[in-house]
């Protein structure tokens, strides 16, 4: 018999097309009436939709969104709202992640409008960054009170971009599956999340302006955020931590390469997990051939070469990622992730 401990999510959730629309009365519904609009620089047409939806209920907006949330943008972002009552995010993980920040700041609630596959606006993690120090803390203030998922919004989202934040959205399910404290429901979130994500990515790459494609895949990694959202990860996650934090790394690229190896270290001490992966991704066994074949078929990237990383890197990136224990189903070494980084780093298939 299986024993657990479950809490459910008390995010609000709205999915379809066109979505964005409801932004005003999704404001209005949290009794709210000064907005803080926040954005990257890309989609300026949307942002400006989103105001002009907004209307009288905008107080301020910053369209100066970075990756890894420097601190440096969160003081120059408040500055354009302070007295906000409500914090609201369109963009990718670096959108929500500056969101969070403001919103944590402000003491005020966040609606998150997602337009990758990242997963951030489910979560209860925010990872900011000092004097090139990125930190990380959860706190359930920190989780968005509603998220509005508009498929509309993603399908300009780059195929390039798609599939490594696609796959980076696959990680956060792989990794629930062999986690400590996953239970039945995050495990079906998990394995229907990688179906969705296949499924969706497989159609993407060859038509990126289909809907029900795009609907598959931002479905997914809805499932895949609330996966991380409900328990721990493990290897991959601290290990791509490492190479972007410390390493300068693009975050789902990274993601990208490095999971069909973390899927290979893990095999022998999760065989059921990993069978459900393998499953997921349409094959009976081989669950970390099987990510690397289909990191391949989308056109992902399978070498930490290719992204920058070096060989003369490894050692300290092994050591970097080993320094703190922290749960994993095989005892993380640092000869072994050593093994697994000049794996990575040549972009083998794992056997
Ligand atoms: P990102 O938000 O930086 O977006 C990548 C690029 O795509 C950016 O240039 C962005 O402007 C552009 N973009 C986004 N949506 C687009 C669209 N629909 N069309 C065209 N261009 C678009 O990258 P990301 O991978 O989404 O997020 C990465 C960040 O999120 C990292 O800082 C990571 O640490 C964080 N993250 C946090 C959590 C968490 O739970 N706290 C989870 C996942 C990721």
């Amino acid at each position: 018999m299986r024993s657990f401990e479950h809490t459910g999510s008390p995010v609000r959730v709205v999915f379809g097309a066109g979505t964005l629309g409801a932004l005003r009365s999704e404001v209005e519904r949290l009794g709210r009436r000064r907005v803080l609009l926040v954005s990257g620089s890309s989609q300026p047409d949307v942002v400006e939709r989103a105001a002009a939806g907004l209307g009288d209920l905008l107080a301020g907006r910053f369209s100066g969104a970075a990756m890894h949330t420097p601190v440096e943008v969160t003081a120059r972002a408040l500055e354009s709202a302070s007295d906000a009552d409500v914090v609201v995010s369109i963009g990718g993980g670096s959108a929500t992640g500056l969101g969070k920040a403001l919103a944590v700041r402000l003491g005020v609630p966040q609606i998150a409008v997602p337009t990758t596959y990242a997963g951030s606006e489910v979560t209860s993690t925010l990872g900011e960054t000092a004097d090139g120090v990125k930190t990380t803390r959860s706190a359930p203030e920190i989780l968005p009170a509603t998220v509005l998922y508009d498929v509309d919004l993603t399908v300009d989202l780059p195929v390039a971009t798609s599939v490594t934040s696609g796959v980076n959205a696959m990680a956060h399910a792989v990794e629930a599956l062999y986690s400590p404290d996953a239970d039945p429901a995050v495990d079906a979130l998990a394995e229907q999340s990688i179906r969705l994500l296949a499924a969706g990515l497989r159609r993407i790459v060859t038509d990126p302006a289909d809907v029900d494609a795009r609907a598959d895949a931002l479905t997914g990694a809805w499932l895949a955020g609330t996966c991380l959202g409900a328990v721990g990860m493990g290897l991959h996650h601290k290990l791509c931590h490492t190479l972007g934090g410390s390493f300068g790394l693009p975050h789902a690229g990274t993601h990208t390469v490095v999971l069909p190896h973390a899927i290979a270290y893990n095999a022998s001490a999760a065989p059921d997990a990993v069978a459900r992966v393998a499953a997921a991704l349409g094959r009976d066994r081989d669950a970390a051939a099987a990510m690397y074949d289909f990191v391949v078929e989308v056109g992902g990237p399978t070498s930490l070469a290719e992204l920058g990383f070096r060989a003369g890197d490894v050692a300290e990136a092994a050591r970097l990622a080993t320094a703190r224990p922290y749960p994993n189903p095989r005892p993380v070494t640092e000869e072994g992730v050593t093994e697994l980084l000049t794996d990575a780093l040549a972009g083998a298939r794992p056997a």
